[in-house]
């Protein structure tokens, strides 16, 4: 990091992929999720912010024709697969999207394939190579490669096979506590085990930002981090941000960010 203040601002693109996104309707509204980007990227560009995208390796297919159960998650996601093509299914095919975020210069990172929860007893050694697997294969065939992992839900499992694939790096849950705590140093990125660790600070999702209070404590953790400097990692889903108020804090923030601090991914780090 070349700078006392550093930014990282990553968000998770998921839609209608993954069991429990699928029946949510706020994830699987298309139209809205590219609303969300084309604003989220215009506020990046404006500010000089380079962020991290992580996504669901499904949305990268410019369509399917299923996929291989037997080494699929027992959760159905697969049998929820609409198995067509962009973009009469656009909240499953999200080629367009991933174009937009990669021709801004931004970073992609992998989500896995389906959004399994890697700490699942359900995801075993088979399922997890399958998702890793066919993300690299979606995203090869996109022209992208990448270093940096997001695991579903910020849980952990089989790191041992992140290098094996490439990726020297990952995120997880900050807890932004720490972050007030004078006696603890910044939760900035560490390396455990060859691999480094990048803490998320804050997540921004529509039920914080409806709360006056939680909103509030966004702008105090940015203030804290424009006194004392170190590494601030803003975080979010496209369809957590679910009204023009929240693109309005997002925008604010990056804009604060772009000021003080540098704006990097996380391969950047
Ligand atoms: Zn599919
Ligand atoms: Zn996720």
């Amino acid at each position: 990091m070349t700078q006392s203040h550093t930014f990282c601002f990553s968000m998770d693109v998921e839609l209608g992929i993954g069991a429990e996104h699928s029946v949510v309707k706020r994830c699987s509204d298309p139209k809205h999720a590219r609303r969300v980007m084309v604003d989220v990227l215009s506020g990046l560009r404006k500010t000089g912010i380079r962020a991290t995208f992580a996504l669901i390796g499904h949305l990268m297919l410019p369509g399917c024709q299923g996929h291989d159960p037997r080494r699929s998650p027992s959760i159905d996601w697969w049998k929820m697969d609409p198995c067509s093509s962009y973009p009469s299914e656009d909240s499953w095919y999200a080629p367009d999207i991933v174009r937009m975020i990669d021709s801004e210069g931004h970073e992609i990172a992998c989500h896995t394939f389906s959004h399994v929860d890697f700490a699942s007893p359900a995801c075993t050694p088979n399922v997890a190579r399958f998702e890793i697997e066919e993300w690299l294969k979606a995203s090869g065939n996109m022209g992208i490669s990448s270093r940096s992992f997001v695991f579903p839900r910020n849980n952990t499992g089989y790191l041992e096979l992140l290098p094996e694939y490439g990726f020297d790096r990952y995120a997880v849950d900050g807890g932004s506590q720490d972050f007030f705590n004078p006696s603890l140093p910044s939760p900035y990125p560490s390396e455990v085990g060859g691999m480094l660790v990048i803490p998320r600070t804050f997540m921004i999702s529509e039920f914080r930002l409806s709360n006056p209070q939680k909103a509030g404590k966004l702008s105090r953790l940015l203030m804290h981090w424009k006194k004392r400097g170190g590494f601030f990692h803003l975080w979010t889903h496209e369809w957590s941000l679910a009204s023009r108020r929240d693109l309005m804090i997002l925008g604010n923030a990056l804009k604060f960010a772009g000021r003080h601090g540098e704006g990097i991914g996380f391969s950047d780090l």
